[in-house]
Order: C-alpha cells, then structure tokens, then sequence
C-alpha cells in the first residue's frame, strides 16, 4: 500500500498535464483572474480519440490509436503539431495542446493551442505503412481540423513527407488543393522557407538572449544538447557555425561525449532520418551521463521528464534552454532556479517552430511566398521581443521565467475568452 502511494506520488510528479494544470493556475491567479478562468483553460474544449485501420506490408490490417486536442480557440484557430510515437497518451497531447496555447500567447500569434498524436513506432513501419497511417489519420479527425479550424503541423517522428500526404488526403475530401490546411510542408507544396530549421533558430536566438544578460559569449562556450532530430540536430549546427563548441549530444540509443568538440559535420552526415547517430560507435554514454556533463549550456531537445528531482542538483550547466516540450519537472525547476541556474522554459524557447509555421498560413492564404532572409528578420524580431518580454516579467513580479512565461501567454486567451463573454 505504502508502495502503491509512493508511485503514485511518483507518477504525479512525472504528470505532464497535471503539472502544466499547476503552472497556469498559479499564473492566472498572479494575473488576478477568478477561478472560472482556470476551470476553462485547464483542460482542451475539444478532445477527439480515433481508431485507425491500416494495411500493413504482410496483409494485416492492423489498428491504431490516435489524438487531437484543441485546447482554447479563443483567440483564433487552434495550432499544433502531430506526433508519431510508442509513448503519445491522451494525457501528453492533452499536455501539448495547452503548450501551444501558451506558445502562441508569448509569440503573440492569432491562434489557440492544438496537438495530436498516434500510438506508434514509425522507425518499424514501412514506407507505405506510414502513408496509410498519415491518410487515415486525416480522415479520422477531417471533421473538425481545417485552415480556418486547427491547422497540424510536424512534431517528434513526423516530417515534411508526412505532413504531404496529410494535406494531400485533405485536400481531395475538401475537393480542392488546400496548402493552408498543415504546416511544416516540403518547399514545392507551399512549404516555407526556414520551417525546417525554425525550432532551432528560435532556441538559438533564445540561448544569445540568455547569453547577454548572464554576461557570457557564445564564443568558446560548452553545449550539450539531447536528441538530435529536428530541433537538436539544426541546433548544434547553428551552435557549432557560431563557434561554441559542442561537447555532447545524443538519440534514443545514448549519447557522444569529447570536451574537445564533437566533430558536428560528419554526425549531422551520418545521422538517420529519425535522429539516430550513436548507433554507429562504440564509445557511448548514457542520457543521463549526458545531461550531467560539466557544460556551460545544456539544451534538453528530445522528450518529457529528463530533468527530475532526482538528477537537477547534478546539472552543472549555468544556461538551461528547454527546446523539447516538458524536459523538466516542476521540483527539478525549483532545484534549478534555487540555484541560480537562467532556465528558459519550453514555452518561450522551442516557439520558432509555431512561429515560422504560421508564416507558412499567412503565406498559403495569401498566395505570395516570403524569402529566407524575409524569415530569419521577422523570426528575430518575434523571439527576441518574446524572450525580453518574459524576462522583464520574471525581474518585475519577481518569479522564474516559466512562471513569467506562463504569465505571458496565459494572459491574450483569457482576455479573449472574457471579451467573447465565455467568462
Ligand atoms: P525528432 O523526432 O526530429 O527527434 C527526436 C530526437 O530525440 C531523436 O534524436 C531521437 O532519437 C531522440 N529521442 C527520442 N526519444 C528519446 C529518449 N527517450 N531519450 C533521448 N533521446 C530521445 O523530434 P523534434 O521535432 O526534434 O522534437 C524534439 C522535441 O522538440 C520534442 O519535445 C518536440 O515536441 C519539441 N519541439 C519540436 C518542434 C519542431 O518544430 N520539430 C517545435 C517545438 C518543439
């Protein structure tokens, strides 16, 4: 008995949704908004779970789970990406929807929060099985998704030619081409310029901010990154090309380490389509030898809970810069901040992503394509703006910068909400 409540405790604690429930709570009643506010915000308006058939390559059909969240679409349509993993639960998108609300709150963009998710392994599935499973998702949740309604975009094992098929099969039940329906497109199908390379541009720009106001450079600098798909792979490129040197990364399968540098060229060359790199050597360490390394700046890009009460006070890093969603628990916060750690939550550093995906829409709705530098200068301007605005927050209501972060984005959703007399 003593054992189950102590997991319990445990699973609580590693409770993404519960969790996030805590922060926007107390955010909102820092904000002085009555209760009713959070009893609306707590949970998504809308929640779809379906059942997806797939033929699979041995002439099975078998079944899969999938998600939707829309968690407020207040401000405008809901947003957000689609994950393909083994782990997806309706809790965690649930988790992510409310994430991307607060993403689009700080970036300042005219959207709600959405996310989806399938119950799945992508790296055993064959390339015709994932089209299947792409096109069945798409017709699962048709009903309620749409350019105007919630607009999917890439997420962890998702990538451009998913997200073609997914506009593909949308565009023929809607019966005409519809680009704006998804973001995170290949290029020739109304993709944006930039969208691949965002989430890491975004937490870039982050890490240059933080850099300033703890009075380093990023010259020199020693950065461990974790997961090396989309945003930590780009990362340690852009790192890398502006002279920090990168000491440690890693996947899945465990992590590289060499105080000298790792040699990010040749790792980015060999690296699979999912992410996969350190299968291909012998000299490995742990994910959790990784984000114990001796470093200057530590940049969890990979999935929830890896920073825990039980490894926080063992992070030596002084920047912490959160490019996954969730890879730090509440207590591990508390632990980092106490110590004087500048940890820049998820919410403010991996919204490049959002960012650029909505240039992507306005771009598609409006038929007129921007240029690469187009991109970069107004990325810049919005996450620059967005970091200075949470960290003038946490300075002058005295509070970390998820709380700030939170603060900030919670705030345009309940103003919208209270202006639609929802509240
Ligand atoms: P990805 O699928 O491209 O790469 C994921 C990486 O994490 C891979 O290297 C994989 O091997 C590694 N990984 C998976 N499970 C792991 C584990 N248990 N331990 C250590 N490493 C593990 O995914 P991504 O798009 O780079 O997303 C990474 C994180 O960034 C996620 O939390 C995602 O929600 C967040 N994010 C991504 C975007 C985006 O635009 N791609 C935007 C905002 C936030």
């Amino acid at each position: 008995m003593v054992t189950d409540k102590a997991s319990d405790a445990q699973n609580d604690k590693l409770n993404v949704l519960k969790s996030t429930q805590t922060v926007v709570q107390i955010a909102l009643e820092k904000l002085g908004y009555p209760d009713e506010v959070f009893e609306l915000l707590k949970e998504p308006i809308r929640m779809m779970t379906v059942r997806i058939p797939v033929r699979m390559d041995n002439d099975a059909v078998k079944i899969f789970t999938g998600y939707r969240a829309q968690h407020n679409d207040a401000v405008g349509p809901t947003k957000g990406g689609v994950r393909f993993h083994p782990n997806v639960s309706e809790n965690e998108v649930k988790a992510l929807s409310i994430w991307m609300s607060l993403k689009a709150g700080i970036v300042d963009l005219p959207y709600g929060g959405g996310k989806g998710g399938i119950v799945c392994d992508p790296r055993e599935m064959s390339f015709r099985e994932l089209e299947g499973l792409s096109r069945g998702y798409v017709r699962a949740i048709s009903q309620i998704v749409g350019p105007t309604k919630d607009i999917p975009a890439p997420d962890v094992f998702t990538n451009p030619q998913i997200m073609a098929w997914m506009m593909d099969e949308y565009s023929r039940i809607d019966e005409f081409n519809n680009p704006g329906f998804i973001t995170g497109k290949p290029l020739v199908l109304g993709g944006s310029h930039g969208r691949e390379s965002a989430t890491a541009k975004g937490v870039t720009i982050c890490i240059d901010e933080a850099i300033k106001k703890q009075g380093m450079e990023l010259k020199g600098a020693r950065v461990v990154i974790q997961g090396f798909g989309n945003a930590g792979s780009f990362l340690a490129k852009f790192m890398h090309d502006a002279g920090a040197k990168v000491i440690g990364i890693s996947d899945a399968y465990g992590g590289l380490h060499d105080p000298d540098g790792l040699d990010i060229d040749y790792l980015l060359d060999r690296r699979d389509s999912f992410g996969t790199v350190t299968k291909l050597f012998n000299d490995t360490i742990t994910n959790e030898e990784l984000l114990e390394l001796d470093c200057d700046i530590l940049v969890p890009a990979a999935v929830e809970n890896q920073i825990t009460e039980d490894n926080a006070d063992k992070v030596r890093a002084s920047i912490v810069v959160e490019a996954a969603n969730g890879p730090t628990t509440l207590a591990a916060t508390k632990i980092l901040n106490d110590k004087g750690t500048l940890l820049v939550p998820d919410v403010l550093a991996s919204a490049g992503g959002v960012t650029v995906s909505y240039f992507e829409w306005v771009q598609n709705n409006q038929g007129y394509y921007w240029s690469e530098e187009e991109i970069e200068e107004k990325l810049y301007k919005v996450m620059t703006k967005a970091f200075n605005t949470v960290y003038n927050t946490a300075q002058t209501r005295r509070v970390d910068m998820r709380l700030a972060a939170y603060m900030v984005g919670v705030r345009k959703m309940a103003e919208a909400a209270r202006f639609r007399g929802w509240i």
